[in-house]
């Protein structure tokens, strides 16, 4: 049976537990590899030791995050009776905003991990933050470290009671809050005798029934990226990868910003010729009449067609080596298109820590800094709103080294209109 897949990413302030708890969900729904398996075997054998087991694991996923090795272990997925889980793993700080920002994965649902012996900290209120700036609705938290706290329902409490309003402000109203402990493997898989005062479901269980996959992409209006256009005898051929949607042979498409339109006559993929292709996939398109279409261009219907716009506001975190100020030009990268656009004016300069606006129309912002901007093209250029299409809401900034800023896009004003 295919069961239904949940990207999960793992948050939360650094120390309070996630790899123990990813390493404890691994192991208890016999998710690790039998080769893997077999040395924590033989190691358990010199040692005798049930609790060593674990420990065996978590060193060698410690090894695996900083060695990366070629057996990603984290990346592995686990089965519950309801769902195919995938964690998406984010050893550090720098390593989360960059991965979230940049969409390297997409993420259905975010497991906030907060320890009950160190509290709520930072990182727990600037993750929080980020995953709403994300657009990931679905939030669940676990209380970590319980056995630290002598499994005591007074600490819980404190913990919900300072979390909830930081939680609610982000909209997150009535988020499952768990209490357990990754280490002992208490309420995390298997339900927990030491805490009588908690009533409700281990962790597996509330992921179970609280999660929802993504609506799927293909539910969407089409969306698709021009990487390359080349010609093949007398037809043009144009590469590109389908972002949402299907794409249909017979079908007339436009392509943007240039304003083309043109009709599908074939469809290519693996050198064979398909009548249809949908998300993810990278066809050959032969498109008849086409004069001007190129890279970065994007492909859609002409009922719902991709925008042109002439401004729009987006949220903005500096990596490294950058300030922004108003009037600067940034080249900024979405999709496959590479477009210079304007500062228009900053708006703001937001506090990821204390989730407030720390500054209404700074000069400037530098890096670490997370702002509001309203940009404008310098050329016409499609961009769309994260909600919508994530794919194309979606930015970063070109700098000299290597990638300065990523971005999520809040508004668009078309072009054309007031
Ligand atoms: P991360 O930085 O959030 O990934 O945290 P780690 O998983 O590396 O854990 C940090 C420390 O907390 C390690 O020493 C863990 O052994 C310890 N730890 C994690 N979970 C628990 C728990 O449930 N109980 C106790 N007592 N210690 C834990």
């Amino acid at each position: 049976m295919n069961l239904p897949r949940i990207n999960l990413v793992v948050i939360g302030h650094k120390d309070h537990g996630k790899s123990t708890l990813i390493g404890r969900l691994l192991y208890d729904s016999n998710a690790i590899p039998e080769q893997k398996l077999q040395e924590v075997e033989a190691e358990l054998k010199k040692a005798g030791d049930e609790g060593f087991r674990f420990a065996f694991l978590l060193d060698t996923l410690e090894e695996e995050r900083r060695g990366g090795l070629t057996i990603d272990i984290m990346q592995t997925p686990f089965k519950s009776k309801k769902h195919l889980y995938t964690i998406i793993d984010c050893p550090g700080h720098r390593e989360f905003i960059k991965k979230m920002f940049t969409g390297a994965s997409q993420a259905d649902a975010a497991l906030l991990v907060v320890s009950a012996k160190e509290g709520i900290q930072d990182q727990t209120k600037q993750h929080a933050f980020l995953i709403r700036t994300l657009g990931i609705e679905q939030l669940i938290v676990a209380v970590n470290k319980m056995d630290e706290a002598n499994y005591e329902a007074a600490r819980f409490k404190e913990i919900c009671n300072e979390l909830l309003p930081i939680l609610n402000s982000l909209d997150y109203r009535v988020p499952a809050i768990v209490p357990l402990s990754a280490l002992k493997g208490e309420n995390v898989f298997n339900r927990t005798q030491k805490m009588p005062w908690y009533r409700g479901s281990s962790l597996i269980e509330t992921l179970d029934r609280t999660v929802r996959s993504s609506a799927s992409p293909i539910d969407k209006p089409l969306r698709a990226c021009v990487q390359d256009v080349y010609k093949l005898e007398s037809k043009k051929v144009v590469v590109c990868k389908i972002l949402t949607g299907i794409l249909e042979e017979g079908e007339i498409v436009n392509f943007d910003p240039s304003g083309e339109e043109g009709l599908v006559t074939g469809i290519e993929m693996f050198g064979k010729e398909i009548e249809r292709a949908g998300p993810g996939d990278s066809v050959g398109l032969i498109v008849n009449k086409l004069r001007e279409a190129k890279r970065g261009e994007v492909v859609s219907y002409p009922q719902n067609r991709a925008k042109v716009v002439r401004s729009f506001v987006a949220e903005m975190v500096l990596f490294s080596n950058i300030e922004v100020r108003n009037g600067d030009v940034l080249i900024i990268r979405c999709g496959t298109a590479e477009n210079k656009c304007k500062v228009q004016k900053i708006l703001e300069r937001i506090d990821p820590i204390n989730l407030t606006v720390n500054a209404k129309s700074p000069e400037v912002l530098k890096s670490g800094d997370v702002g509001k901007i309203l940009f404008s093209p310098l050329q016409p250029m499609c961009i769309e709103k994260y909600s919508e299409f994530p794919e194309l809401g979606r930015f970063v900034v070109e700098g000299k080294r290597g990638t300065a800023a990523a971005g999520i896009v809040l508004e668009t004003h078309a072009a054309g209109a007031e």
